[in-house]
C-alpha cells in the first residue's frame, strides 16, 4: 500500500503528505521527521460516515495553505512543557528544516 493513501508507516519508514503527496523528511536525529499534522478519525452515527475511520498526514506547507482559509483563525498556544534536543540535535534539525524551506 501506499503510504500517502493509508497514513501508516511502510517497511521503508516513509511518511508522505496525503495532500501534496510530497514525502515527510526524515531527518538525521533517529527516528525524527520533519512535523506534520497526523489526523485519526473515527465517524459515528449521524455522519455520512457512519463506522468508517479516516487516517491521513498533512504537511506544514499544506497545513498552512489549508488553515489560512479558515473562516476562525487558529489560535496560537504556546507550549511550555517540551521536549528539548541536545546541540547536535538541533543543529540537525535546524540543516534539515532549512533544506526543506529550500524545495
Ligand atoms: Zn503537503
Amino acid at each position: 500500500m501506499d503510504n500517502y493513501k493509508t497514513a501508516s508507516v511502510t517497511d521503508k519508514d516513509k511518511i508522505y503528505c496525503n495532500c501534496c503527496g510530497k514525502e515527510i523528511v526524515k531527518t538525521e536525529v533517529v527516528d525524527t521527521y520533519m512535523d506534520y499534522l497526523h489526523i485519526e478519525k473515527s465517524w459515528g452515527y449521524f455522519s455520512s460516515k457512519d463506522l468508517t475511520t479516516h487516517s491521513f498526514n498533512i504537511c506544514e506547507r499544506c497545513y498552512e495553505s489549508w488553515t489560512e482559509g479558515f473562516a476562525i483563525p487558529i489560535e496560537d498556544v504556546y507550549i511550555e512543557d517540551i521536549f528539548f534536543y541536545s546541540e547536535e540535535e538541533l543543529r540537525l534539525l535546524n540543516e534539515a528544516y532549512q533544506i526543506e524551506l529550500c524545495k
